[in-house]
């Protein structure tokens, strides 16, 4: 008989085992790829399905896949959510006892294992290298392979061990997959790992079901409330705060409002943080409100929005922040709140962080790419894919898309502005922030204007045709573009080379109207008019199937708690949204729909056929 071709093995393991009907994007060539025994390098996005791309091979391929991951706290899940889909797989890292670790490493021997998910860290142990050694290794893969770069932000020493994998296994097809896109990082990963014969794999880094906001920052709060009880009512969601203290407060305030918001930063005790995320993990409908120390790795597939309330550094790190919301595939919200003190703020932290000229050039330039994001007229997705190398057309799923802004000629604001701190500087020797240069503007006879009689500047009183917040608007967007400086600690303003060439009339100002009626204008408001409180996964589905998705939503929960799982290693929503519209009455009904696997049909099928009878 003639062997199976290797691609339709493939296709039954997909099938069967995870449920699914077909490979997504280059997964299939990446598959066959790498079971033809050639090396690899993955550029994937988030969310985009990489994680099948050594899990298939693995199970194909004689031997154990052993997969390494600097995401140690995530390993006992990962691990979890093959086992329930019946697919063999173990773990090594510090959290396991020698007893544990030792019936693992029984069991890889054995050939039980198809996957052993290890540490970096154990690489650099002789004797972990000499179990290798005993091993039928299938493949190496190495995830988040971008922690290998120095340059990068996710830097993890214990990843430059990783090059030992070629010198003492040369035989083995080494995979390494990373969300980080950047050239210069995907140089280092080549270089540091020796994977210069490796074919490079690169998808597009687009995530359409995301849809990008970013709004003017006027009272957070109340702006982050109305995204999650306008759209997100009962769903899992991220908000990044640039401190810690702001990260307790948020989400003091919002547990006031009767929502389950959790913190999460370096300053909790390690036993708080781990706490706090697996709630996040197993329960649904949680919102973490955490810095950017959350986030990596987490494989969470139904978070439905991740909100910023401060200014991310760089595209980079906002990209892979919000990266995390939809990975089901499912419309989320990347949602962010932007104000004139972000910008006085990031600049400040450039002049007074530490490093040479050159570093802080280089941190600069990442402040204004992400700036320029911020107040593009154009489409957002555009000016995001546009900065990792990709060409693309509107996306119609951005709030500039959506709500196209307009652009206004702010010249003559500008010159005002820019004339008035001039006056101050020449005339006074003075140096002021954004709110006192304001109220001169606008003529407020505030004890400030009195104390310094800056009632008698020529240009007092001459700025009454904007109000007070389309000011800020004005010198947020002046900060953004380069024509305003911010000049001290004090978050004094000055003036910049081109500022002279706005206030010679030789450079024309076009500023974003700011979009003061943005949270009554909000689309995806009900039918009467009211805003919707319901969750963004089910906002696709009809009423009765609503019913029907609240109802497995419930079942999974209760299902999860019982088995201490995260309630996506049930299914995920993606599954349960396409089971409540397609109402399976049969074992084999469900088997076709995605997301269903043999393993799960097995443990699951009869109780979710039950949860559909009732609501027939
Ligand atoms: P990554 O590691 O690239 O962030 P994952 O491997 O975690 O992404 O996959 C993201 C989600 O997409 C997971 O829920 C996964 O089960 C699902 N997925 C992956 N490949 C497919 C596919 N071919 N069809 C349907 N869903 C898929
Ligand atoms: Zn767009």
């Amino acid at each position: 008989m003639m062997p199976v071709p290797l691609p339709s093995r493939a296709i039954d393991v997909l099938r069967t085992t995870f449920g699914y009907d077909e490979f997504r994007g280059s997964q299939a060539q990446i598959i066959d790829h790498v079971l033809a025994r050639g090396d690899a390098l993955v550029l994937m996005p988030t969310g985009g399905g990489k994680s099948l791309c050594y899990q298939i091979p693995a199970m194909l391929r004689p031997g154990v896949g052993v997969v390494i991951s600097p995401l140690i706290a995530l390993m006992h899940d990962q691990v979890t959510a093959l086992e329930s889909l019946g697919v063999r797989a173990g773990f090594v890292n510090s959290s396991l006892s020698a007893e544990e670790r030792r019936a693992t490493e029984r069991a890889a021997l054995a050939g039980e294992l198809d996957l052993l998910y290890l540490a970096p860290e154990r690489l650099g142990m002789e004797w972990t290298q000499e179990f290798l050694d005993r091993l039928q290794i299938s493949l190496f893969a190495i995830d988040e392979a971008h922690c290998v770069s120095q340059w990068g932000h996710d830097f993890r020493p214990d990843y430059l061990r990783l090059s030992v994998l070629h010198d003492r296994w040369p035989d083995v097809p080494r995979i390494a997959l990373t969300a980080t896109a950047t050239p210069a990082t995907r140089r280092e990963v080549v270089d540091r790992l020796g994977l210069g014969q490796a074919k490079v794999f690169v998808s597009s880094f687009d995530r359409p079901n995301i849809s990008y906001r970013i709004e003017p920052k006027q009272q957070p709060l109340k702006q982050l409330l109305q995204l999650i009880r306008g759209e997100h009512a009962g769903d899992a969601g991220i908000v990044y705060c640039l401190s810690r203290n702001s990260v307790e407060k948020t989400a003091e305030a919002l547990s006031q409002e009767g929502i389950t918001a959790l913190p999460y930063h370096a300053g909790l005790p390690a036993s708080v943080r781990s706490a706090n995320q697996n709630r996040f993990l197993r329960e649904d409908g949680v919102v973490m409100v955490a810095t950017i120390a959350f986030g990596m790795g987490i494989d969470k597939p139904d978070v439905r929005f991740v909100a910023h309330l401060d200014l991310p550094k760089s595209i980079e790190g906002y990209y892979q922040e919000t990266g995390r919301a939809g990975r089901d595939g499912l419309p989320a919200t990347a949602w962010m709140a932007y104000g004139l003190a972000d910008v006085v703020q990031q600049r400040q932290l450039i002049d007074s962080s530490d490093g040479d000229d050159a570093h802080k050039r280089l941190l600069t330039r990442h402040l204004d790419s992400m700036l320029g994001l911020c107040e593009t007229l154009r489409c957002r997705r555009q000016v995001i894919l546009e900065h990792f190398g990709e060409e693309s057309g509107p996306c119609g799923n951005c709030d500039t898309c959506l709500n196209p802004p307009e652009a206004w000629d702010g010249t003559i604001p500008a010159q005002k502005l820019l004339s008035t701190i001039v006056r101050l500087q020449r005339e006074r020797n003075q140096r002021f922030g954004a709110g006192h240069l304001i109220d001169i503007l606008l003529g407020k006879r505030t004890d400030r204007v009195a104390q310094w009689r800056h009632d008698e500047l020529s240009t007092f009183g001459i700025g009454t045709e904007l109000t007070e917040v389309q000011w800020r608007g004005v010198v947020r967007q002046l900060l953004a573009s380069g024509l305003l400086a911010v000049s001290d600690k004090f978050g004094t303003l000055g003036l910049t080379e081109s500022s002279w060439t706005v206030l010679r009339g030789e450079q024309q100002v076009l500023l974003r109207q700011q979009a003061v009626v943005a949270a009554s204008k909000r689309r995806r408001a009900g039918s009467d008019g009211k805003p919707a409180t319901r969750s963004a996964a089910a906002s696709a589905l009809d009423e009765g199937d609503r019913r029907l998705f609240e109802l497995l939503r419930a079942w999974r929960a209760e299902t999860a708690r019982a088995a201490s799982v995260p309630a996506y290693v049930v299914f995920p929503d993606a599954t349960l949204v396409a089971i409540a519209q397609v109402r399976p009455g049969s074992l084999d009904e469900l088997f076709g729909i995605s997301g269903v696997g043999a393993k799960k049909l097995d443990q699951y099928g009869e109780d979710v056929l039950r949860v559909v009878a009732t609501a027939q």
